[in-house]
């Protein structure tokens, strides 16, 4: 594990999922914001995980929205946000998304392992379940909020590590 500004690395994934994603379809658009905390303080992870992590709950929320603008709804703006703060003894990294959303039904699904609602070699559906495990291991936790038709957004949770 190592000491690592977590709003550096939120960035860092954040261009790397959409650019992954314009490579690919060079249709692909989104907005991208943003909304980091300048005294979150640094925390103890393991960064390579850690991006993935981030990395496989952006590049959901970007497939989202790109789902949802197929729609062709008259004002419809893709958006992505990630925000980062500090909230009591938490750090809290939100990746928000007003997409697809995600069914009710659903919801208690997704952090399965190869639970997937893509097409065959669109996704393995192990992002998440994979996400889960990693941040779990650095003693956090996902939340999820979402609404069918209007968005989702995870949240990590991480305790600030005791001193
Ligand atoms: P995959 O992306 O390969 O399908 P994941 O584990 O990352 O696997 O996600 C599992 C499922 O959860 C997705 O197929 C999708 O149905 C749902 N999901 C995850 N993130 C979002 C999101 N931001 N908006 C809507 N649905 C989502
Ligand atoms: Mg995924």
């Amino acid at each position: 594990k190592e000491w690592t500004d977590l709003n550096t690395l939120a960035d860092e994934y954040f261009r790397l999922a959409y650019h992954g994603l314009r490579a690919k379809d060079k249709s692909f658009n989104a907005q991208m914001e943003s909304n980091f905390d300048a005294d979150l303080p640094k925390m103890e992870v393991v960064p390579q995980e850690f991006g993935r992590v981030l990395l496989n709950l952006m590049t959901n929320a970007f497939y989202a929205v790109n789902e949802r603008n197929k729609k062709e709804e008259a004002t419809y703006k893709p958006t992505v946000t990630v925000s980062t703060k500090k909230e009591g003894s938490k750090i809290l990294i939100s990746v928000k998304d007003n997409g697809v959303g995600i069914p009710d039904h659903i919801k208690e699904k997704i952090f399965q392992p190869f639970f997937t609602t893509k097409p065959t070699g669109s996704g393995t559906g192990l992002g998440l379940s994979l996400s889960y495990d990693i941040v779990k291991a650095h003693g956090g936790e996902i939340k999820l909020k979402s609404t069918q038709d209007l968005g989702t957004e995870f949240i990590i949770e991480l305790p600030l590590n005791k001193a």
